[in-house]
């Protein structure tokens, strides 16, 4: 089968013809349909964000149609409709029961630690796959399993409440779907920070209060908004030391601040003015859990969670699109999410 893989750290990805993988016991074998390309591919390629060994196929936001099932596996059938939750974990270690399978020291990573979905084909736990629903396209499943997941991931770390307010620093995959969900959770505000109008104005849609931070001190812009009183939940997704120095600095008293953009720099931060004064906290997002996703799959689709103008490309399953995709992203252009579709 055809793979897109990262052959080298620092070097574009290549074609290559590999092996259809064997499928075990208790495993799937999925026929890629849809393939996110994902701000982190860009950091495993570069050698920002280290793979497990190579050559690996990338690729972590996987949706497609089993291709075949291993004969432990109960629930699935050839034919049927899924998404993969990107993790393939013990199942049985304390981590894996208490549901923190991001923690599972066995757990491997599609298109990190193992051969993920730019792919013809991808082997897979079935206790990693949840069915797709027919309304949701595969595109959009995929999707749903980063981006959405974790910006979702991010407010239930934050302890977002019905009624309060929200900021969101950077509208890109993750931000778009975490205004959305910060409605469905019942936000009263959202406030959506980022340099680019073109994504603004998607947002704005949303219901979200654009704040173009090309323009003015988004930290400033937020308190002229509250009536200085600042946002109860600010969560950064972009991974920059400054919008994390404004995520905190945009808190109200009480507020809380989630971190999921990553970055290996360091940030400043007042302690006392900005953090103990206010019982303010930061909070680390690290990935999503497999629980989140259900849920996730049932708002979209019912059309709360609508990802429709979130898959702003698609592109074949060949090195140079995804390639391309890639430079696109490391430079934070204004395409929200593209999709390989073999
Ligand atoms: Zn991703
Ligand atoms: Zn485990």
């Amino acid at each position: 089968m055809r793979a897109v893989r990262l052959v080298q750290s620092g070097r574009p990805l290549e074609l290559q013809e590999v092996a259809v993988p064997e499928v075990g016991p208790d495993e799937l074998l999925v026929r890629v349909k849809a393939a996110g390309i994902c701000h982190s591919d860009a950091h495993y390629r570069a050698g920002k964000s280290r793979v497990h060994s190579l050559p690996l196929t990338l690729g972590h936001e996987v949706a497609g149609v089993v291709e075949k099932a291993g004969p432990a596996v109960r629930g699935f059938a050839p034919g049927g409709r899924v998404c993969l939750h990107y993790l393939a974990t013990c199942g049985e270690c304390s981590y894996c029961q208490q549901g923190s399978e991001q923690f599972c020291a066995s757990a491997a990573m599609i298109g990190k630690h193992r051969d993920g979905g730019y792919a013809e084909f991808i082997v897979m736990p079935a206790r990693s796959a949840f069915g797709l629903p027919q309304e949701i396209p595969f595109g959009q499943g995929a999707i749903l399993m980063c981006s959405s997941a974790t910006a979702l991931h991010a407010l239930n770390k934050a302890r977002l409440q019905p009624g309060e307010s929200v900021a969101v620093f950077g509208v890109g995959g993750l931000g778009f779907s975490a205004v959305q969900l910060a409605k469905a959770l019942g936000a009263a505000e959202v406030f959506a920070v980022d340099i680019k109008p073109g994504k603004l104005k998607k947002v704005e849609d949303f219901g979200a209060v654009p704040i173009n931070a090309a323009d003015c001190e988004p930290v400033q812009q937020i308190r002229r908004l509250t009536g200085s009183r600042g946002v109860d939940v600010a969560l950064e997704l972009i991974g920059l030391p400054l919008t994390m120095q404004q995520a905190v600095r945009s808190l109200a008293i009480k507020g809380r601040a989630a971190l999921a953009g990553i970055t290996d720099k360091t940030f400043e931060i007042a302690p006392y003015g900005e953090i103990l004064n206010k019982e303010a906290e930061i909070i680390g997002v690290s990935d999503h859990l497999a629980s989140e996703l259900p849920r996730l799959i049932e708002w979209a689709r019912r059309g709360k969670l609508d990802l429709s103008n979130v898959v702003t490309r698609t592109v074949p399953l060949e090195a140079d699109a995804i390639n391309q995709t890639l430079d696109g992203l490391e430079r934070f252009g204004e395409d929200v999410r593209v999709v390989v579709t073999p």
